[in-house]
């Protein structure tokens, strides 16, 4: 480990979890590595999230990780942790705050009293971005940025957004410093904070374009030719559109980075943002088959997208002399204005 960083190390308390935590059979959530079910504190008698996770190499990164980013307002955030033998297996037992105020889309979609304005998508992003920044801040890339792992924690006015789910997330800090490339260079750095970035764009986008975004639009933000077509977009403001551009750059070197990002005058003063109604209820509402479509593809875009760093080094030397490849990336330079 690079000796500038001090992270601080903290090893899972070995005591049994049911010492401290009443673990209760209510599922909050089923997920691909184990569930996650509710409990309560012995003393304060407050409910938690209790995420369980066989042992393994994966799960202790997930663990390390998450509990790093611990301690931002807009990350959900981890309480405890322990390792204890469950039917002679270790797992890793995971005490996290319990968000009671479901998905972040979901909640848009059932507002009763309808639109969702632009300064109100501006806010909830601005948010998303606090988290993001935490992040690659502390060397950690998330890598599985979408609508799915940002959760309220409760419902009503009071919730706050959070990000989870830490199965994918990197340490981005390279170790050894001859492998640091030199700033105009793309590492593997800023190659897998670059895949946030592109999640952020496209949580933004859909916030306009709702799930017009499937199924032939998929391809396009992959390849860099979304567009904004009216009505949809026609009073959205050209701060938001440039913000989009930036983020959706299919080239991940020229991509905002985080910093970009919150420097764009949408995201830095988003109280001074419009408040033109936006399409996104209805979106959400007409388009409510399409979700778990709309869900799978941006699972499988992110899958994609975090092949290992000497991949895409390799293909972009094959394709660098690509003269169709080279076609797009220059109209993808200079992306299409409404
Ligand atoms: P996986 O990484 O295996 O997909 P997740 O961490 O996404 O698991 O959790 C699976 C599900 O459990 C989530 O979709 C969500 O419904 C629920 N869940 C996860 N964390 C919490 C939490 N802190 N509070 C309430 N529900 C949660």
């Amino acid at each position: 480990m690079n000796k500038e960083v001090k992270h601080n190390i903290r090893t899972p308390k070995r005591t049994p979890i049911t010492d401290d935590y009443e673990i209760t059979k209510q599922v909050l959530g089923l997920g691909i590595n184990g569930k996650v079910v509710e409990c309560y504190n012995r003393n304060s008698k407050e409910k938690y999230a209790l995420k369980i996770l066989v042992d393994s190499v994966k799960a202790r990164r997930e663990v390390d990780l998450h509990w790093r980013a611990s301690g931002c307002r807009h990350i959900v955030n981890v309480i405890d942790v322990y390792e204890n033998k469950y039917n002679s297996s270790t797992c890793l037992l995971v005490v996290m705050e319990c968000m009671e105020g479901g998905e972040l889309f979901q909640r848009i979609q059932d507002r009763p009293d309808g639109a969702f304005t632009e300064r109100e998508a501006a806010q909830v992003m601005h948010e998303i971005c606090i988290a993001v920044k935490y992040l690659h801040d502390n060397n950690i890339a998330h890598r599985d940025l979408k609508p799915e792992n940002l959760l309220y924690s409760k419902k009503g006015t009071y919730g706050v957004l959070k990000l989870t789910d830490f199965g994918f997330a990197k340490e981005t800090l390279i170790k050894d410093t001859l492998q640091t490339p030199s700033p105009e260079v793309l590492g593997p750095e800023k190659y897998d904070k670059s895949c946030d970035i592109w999640s952020l764009g496209v949580i933004m986008y859909i916030f306009n374009h709702g799930l017009a975004i499937s199924p032939g639009m998929k391809n396009r933000i992959r390849m860099g030719q979304y567009t904004f077509p009216n009505p949809e977009w026609q009073n959205v403001s050209q701060d938001a559109k440039d913000l989009i551009n930036g983020m959706l750059n299919i080239d991940p070197a020229k991509r905002f980075t985080i910093d970009q990002v919150m420097s764009n005058r949408w995201i830095a003063q988003y109280t001074a943002v419009p408040q033109t109604p936006l399409h996104t209820n209805k979106m959400l509402k007409e388009g409510v088959e399409m979700w778990p479509e709309v869900q799978e593809e941006m699972t499988r875009s992110l899958a994609t997208m975090r092949v290992d760093y000497d991949q895409v080094q390799i293909k972009t030397l094959e394709n660098s002399n690509n003269p169709l490849l080279n076609k797009r990336r220059k109209k993808s330079a200079n992306p299409v204005k409404a």
